[in-house]
Order: C-alpha cells, then sequence, then structure tokens
C-alpha cells in the first residue's frame, strides 16, 4: 500500500559482509521502502541479526504490526524471523548448522526467499558470493542463481543477483560491534573501497529498478550525495531509535565498551599477502564472537578481528597484519594462533582480486 517502491537486498552469506546495514538506510533515504528480514550466523558466515543486536537496547523481534509501522514511518526496518513472519525459516535456519544442511541448494532458496516474499516487496538484488568464504563455488553458484531468480520471477519479485567476490573478508572488520562501527563510518563517508564498491553496485540495480535512476553513473550520484549529505546516515540513526536502540552510541561509537584482550598476528616473512582462507576465517570469527556454552548460544559482542592487510598487499617481517579481540582471554590467543594458518604470505604479488 505504500506510494514507495519497496525493495530489498540479500546476501548469501560471507565474511565480515556488512552491506545490508548501509545500503538499507542508503536506499531509504533516497526514497525506496526497505522491510528487511535478515538471519542470524549460519556456519561460517556472519549474521546481520547478531551485528544489529550488539547496538545496545535494538530489538530484531518485533511484532508484525511494529515492523510495517516503522518501514511506514522511518523508511526501513531490519528484523529476523518472529513467530509471526517467516516462522519456519527462524526454526529451519536454527537446525540446518546442527544438521549439516547449510548448502543444500533448495534449503538456501527456501530460506533466502521465504523471507524476502514475505515482506511484500516489488524488487530485491541479491549479493550471491562465490570464493573461499562462500557457500557456493563453481557451477553450483550458477545453479543457486537461477533458482533464487526463479523463484523470485515466480513470485512477481524483480529479481538481479549479483556475483561478488569472497576470497578475502569484506572490509576491515569481522565480528559484532566492530562491523557495526565500520558501518557507522561508512554512512559518514568513511567506508573501505571494497566494501563501498559492493554496496553501490547493488545500489545501482535498486535504484534502476525502481527507475530513480536512469542509469548507473546517475545511480552511483545519487548514492554518493545520500552518503556525503549525512541523509543515509540519520536514516540509519533513526532506524535504531525507533527499533529501540541507544543512539548515543551510534553518534558516539568510542563510548562502546572496549574488548578486554588484543592478539596481534604478524607477518613470519617479507613479500605479499597472496591468500586468505576465509571460510576458516570466518569460523574463527564466529567462535570469538557466538559463544556457545552446553547448547545455549550467547555473544562477546566485543570480538572480532580486524585485516590491516589484505590480499596483493605487501608486508614486512614482524608488521601487523591482523588484529583479534574479545573479552576472554584464552580464546582470542588460541584464535590468534588459529589464525596464523589462515593467511599466506608468498614472495611475489598475487594476480589482482576482481571484486565482481
Ligand atoms: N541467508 C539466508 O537467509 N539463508 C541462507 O540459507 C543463506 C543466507
Amino acid at each position: 500500500h505504500l506510494p514507495n517502491f519497496v525493495a530489498d537486498k540479500h546476501s548469501t552469506g560471507g565474511v565480515g559482509d556488512k552491506v545490508s546495514i548501509i545500503l538499507g538506510p542508503l536506499m531509504a533515504s533516497a526514497g525506496l521502502a526497505i522491510p528487511m528480514i535478515s538471519g542470524r550466523s549460519l556456519g561460517h558466515t556472519g549474521g546481520t541479526l547478531d551485528k544489529l543486536e550488539s547496538i545496545p537496547g535494538y530489538c530484531t523481534d518485533l511484532s508484525l504490526r511494529h515492523f510495517r509501522q516503522i518501514v511506514e514511518e522511518v523508511g526501513i526496518s531490519m528484523i529476523g524471523q518472529t513467530n509471526e513472519i517467516c516462522p519456519a525459516d527462524k526454526k529451519m535456519y536454527a537446525l540446518r548448522d546442527a544438521t549439516s544442511t547449510i548448502h543444500s541448494i533448495p534449503l538456501i532458496v527456501s530460506s533466502i526467499m521465504s523471507k524476502k516474499i514475505a515482506e511484500g516487496i516489488q524488487g530485491l538484488v541479491i549479493d550471491l558470493k562465490v570464493g573461499t568464504g562462500a557457500f557456493m563455488h563453481g557451477l553450483e553458484a550458477n545453479e543457486l542463481a537461477e533458482k533464487l531468480k526463479m523463484a523470485g520471477e515466480y513470485f512477481g519479485v524483480s529479481t538481479n543477483i549479483i556475483f561478488t567476490n569472497m576470497d578475502q573478508p569484506l572490509g576491515e572488520y569481522a565480528g559484532l560491534w566492530c562491523e557495526i562501527n565500520e558501518c557507522i563510518q561508512a554512512l559518514q563517508g568513511k567506508g573501505p573501497d571494497d566494501l563501498m564498491d559492493v554496496t553501490y553496485t547493488l545500489g545501482n540495480s535498486l535504484l534502476l529498478q525502481s527507475k530513480i535512476a536512469e542509469d548507473e553513473e546517475e545511480a552511483k550520484n545519487i548514492q554518493q550525495q545520500h552518503l556525503s549529505d549525512g541523509s543515509a546516515y540519520k536514516k540509519f540513526v533513526e532506524m535504531v531509535k525507533a527499533h529501540g536502540g541507544d543512539p548515543s552510541f551510534i553518534e558516539n561509537p568510542d563510548m562502546y565498551e572496549k574488548p578486554r584482550y588484543v592478539a596481534e598476528l604478524t607477518a613470519n616473512h617479507d613479500g605479499y599477502i597472496v591468500s586468505m582462507d576465509t571460510f576458516q576465517i570466518g569460523l574463527n570469527v564466529n567462535d570469538l564472537t557466538i559463544l556457545c556454552h552446553h547448547g545455549k548460544r550467547n555473544k562477546d559482542n566485543s570480538g572480532g578481528i580486524r585485516f590491516l592487510k589484505k590480499i596483493g598487499e605487501q608486508v614486512k617481517n614482524g608488521q601487523v597484519i591482523a588484529t583479534c579481540f574479545g573479552n576472554e582471554k584464552s580464546r582470542v590467543n588460541r584464535i590468534k594462533s588459529k589464525l596464523t594458518k589462515t593467511i599466506k604470505i608468498g614472495e611475489t604479488p598475487p594476480p589482482p582480486l576482481v571484486l565482481f
């Protein structure tokens, strides 16, 4: 019933993939209505809901009436599956980790598309991740793309699929609050290039679908303008407030409790970063942040990893290439030693990484 173009974005899952939290408010500030239902971390991938819940007070479990009201009044709401909206996905999602069915194409398609179709959207862009930190590789990724598009179009949702590279974490941070902090910087126009390139490309797709922009150049200009004039950032603050979140942590991220322990990962010889095992890195990020004790899920919101050097960058012996942090000393130290095996340093620079 809204006059705006109602649309959404979804990712098939990655590491450091915080694009939804930037793109949602950015699209809402450009005039789209975004009713976004996201998921928690699954396998080695991070979860938008877990990240949002690191904002003090932010509630992801709203009634359908309240979700609808925030979309109408603010232009964007970001929630999880609830007992009213996609209750089946809520249960099946939690079971997939335990039943080793994370990679099942039919389950991925139904999980993503049930949430998206329930939102009542007209347009959708899907970020289909490929590479060492993605669920899908090669031909499987093509099959997944085809089935996602087929399901979307069957339900009358214009669906664009964009393949993006996940051979290394996206942006500089992977974790919970540290990713929200990176989103705040990005919404203030200070996001890292790879993160912003993916954001703009997905945003172009939605702005073209909605006919707000006529071509990609105009679409990118609109996005850059909404970042530089502060309107996308303001939209994010409005959404956080509407969800019961405390905006003072967004306005002053330094107020957030710092992780108690930080461990540095250093290069053991001169060279170039040639590869990152992003699947293993993702498992380690989840081990730092989602603490499972006797089947109960607790979170360390302060936990995460910062990647100071990425693929292709030159490093010197002893230079810090990553830091990992959190509130449990033994966990931080254990993960730091596991991480050393995930980042390879070679003698010569690797071929340039292609993002799209
Ligand atoms: N995102 C989802 O919502 N479901 C999946 O299965 C994978 C990514």
